[in-house]
């Protein structure tokens, strides 16, 4: 079931030209309702529940109402990330509640150098069929291609 805003938290993230949940959504599904400064979700039937936009939102404002498959019927899944981890907390339809906390990390935050290791581009790879890094990263010195 799809992505909602709960507008009494949601501040349309101060009314900057994108919000966080238009920024994040994977499938452009999120708008920003600028006379209402609220955020909405414009096509609800397009929504796949990833929960990006829940996980990312800085006032805690979105929701998903979750299937039976990952979370109990009438249950309540809201995540809240840190730098390091994340935790879930499950509250069930009877009051209980459950929390689960999950590293999302194993080194310091900004620290990755993406491309550390990789020759520098060459634009001729471009008219080759091989991705950044092979055939190397595959731990192979040869790729099976159809010789012509
Ligand atoms: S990210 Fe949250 S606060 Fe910002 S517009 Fe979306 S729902 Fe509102
Ligand atoms: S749950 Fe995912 S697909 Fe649905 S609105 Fe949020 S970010 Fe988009």
């Amino acid at each position: 079931m799809p992505s909602y805003v709960m507008t009494e938290k949601c501040d349309g993230c101060k009314g900057q030209d994108k919000t966080a949940c238009m920024y994040i959504c994977p499938n452009d599904l999120m708008a920003l309702d600028k006379d209402k400064m609220k955020g909405y979700n414009q096509e609800p039937n397009y929504c796949w529940e990833c929960y990006c936009c829940v996980k990312i939102c800085p006032q805690q404002a979105m929701d998903v109402r979750g299937y039976a498959d990952f979370m109990p019927l009438g249950a309540a899944s809201t995540p809240l990330r840190g730098s390091q981890d994340i935790m879930w907390t499950i509250k069930f339809r009877d009051g209980r509640i459950k929390r689960f906390k999950y590293a999302t990390r194993t080194t310091p935050e900004g620290s990755i150098k993406p491309f550390e290791g990789f020759a520098d581009a060459n634009p001729a790879d471009l008219n080759n069929e091989f991705l950044l890094g092979e055939p190397s990263i595959m731990g192979a010195t040869e790729l099976l291609t159809i010789k012509k």
